[in-house]
């Protein structure tokens, strides 16, 4: 039996009702390529396979990467690494070339790198036709926020610069074992079609969403001292905290800086 490791953020899925909602918002058709971050003992791996022909798998914890390839299902392909180190485009290049019209990466994520995840899967989201992850709740709160709103911050801004975002699902800490301490939520998302940040704006976002809310509670002339004399400021700008921007602000003001940079 296997004793779940804290360390790895290893809180099973078991509610039945649950795992089938999941698998039907993940949505698994036979001309996608599926890849599952940390399939654990298969909660959804198993509902998952059974509509596939083949899925992917990527886990860290080298007794279930042990447990996947004793089993020898058809199929699963196993890779045991840290997601935070895969790399998630030419996983999804190999995938579109051999012919595969859809490319989604799935997963009820650790939730201890789950911010670090994201970001590093933003490197790969010109691949990705979609993601679906069950998160912490309040990451996704954060993930999902609009601007004026108090979860709206650094992770919402540059998520949803890149992303179509929607959340689909509550789930409560009962539909795990071990229970987590805290509520869990999934969210859909899917790269935007009409983006056309370029590195150097996407790296001057970073940078001046970052400076933006640096220190939430202070406005944007203290907080954009640095940036003031490039960015043309509207009088009313000076005086909002980061929080009162929209992502369309945020990214004109990404523009501007690439540009005089
Ligand atoms: N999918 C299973 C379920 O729903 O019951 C397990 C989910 S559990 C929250 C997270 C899984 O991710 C575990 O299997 C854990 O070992 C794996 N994991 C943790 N850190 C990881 C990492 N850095 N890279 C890949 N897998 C990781």
């Amino acid at each position: 039996m296997h004793q779940a490791r804290k360390r790895f953020g290893q809180n099973f899925l078991h509610d039945e009702g649950i795992i089938h909602a999941i698998v039907s918002l993940i949505g698994p058709s036979s001309d996608a390529a599926i890849l599952e971050i940390g399939p654990g003992l298969g909660a959804l791996t198993k509902p998952l396979l059974a509509n596939l022909e083949s899925l992917d798998l990527l886990e860290i914890d080298r007794d279930l990467v042990a447990y996947w390839r004793k089993q020898q299902l058809p199929g699963l392909t196993i890779t045991e690494g840290d997601a935070l180190n895969f790399d998630f485009l030419a996983w999804a290049r190999a995938k579109k070339s051999s012919g595969s019209k859809q490319i989604k990466v799935v997963g009820n994520l650790p939730y201890n790198i789950s911010s670090p995840l994201l970001f590093h899967l933003v490197g790969a989201a010109t691949e990705i036709d979609e993601q679906v992850f069950m998160l912490q709740a309040e990451v996704v709160e954060r993930m999902v926020a609009e601007a004026g709103s108090s979860e709206y911050s650094r992770l919402s801004v540059m998520l949803q610069a890149r992303y179509h975002l929607e959340k689909l699902l509550d789930v409560p800490p009962e539909a795990f074992d071990p229970q987590p301490k805290v509520n869990s939520a999934v969210v859909r998302m899917i790269p935007r079609s009409n983006f056309n940040t370029s590195p150097e704006e996407w790296r001057a976002l970073e940078k001046v969403v970052a400076a933006a809310f640096a220190q939430r509670r202070k406005m944007l002339r203290t907080n954009l001292q640095d940036y003031l004399g490039r960015l043309q400021l509207q009088e009313d700008e000076l005086t909002k905290r980061a929080q009162d921007i929209s992502v369309g602000r945020y990214l004109e003001w990404a523009s501007v800086l690439a540009a005089s940079a």
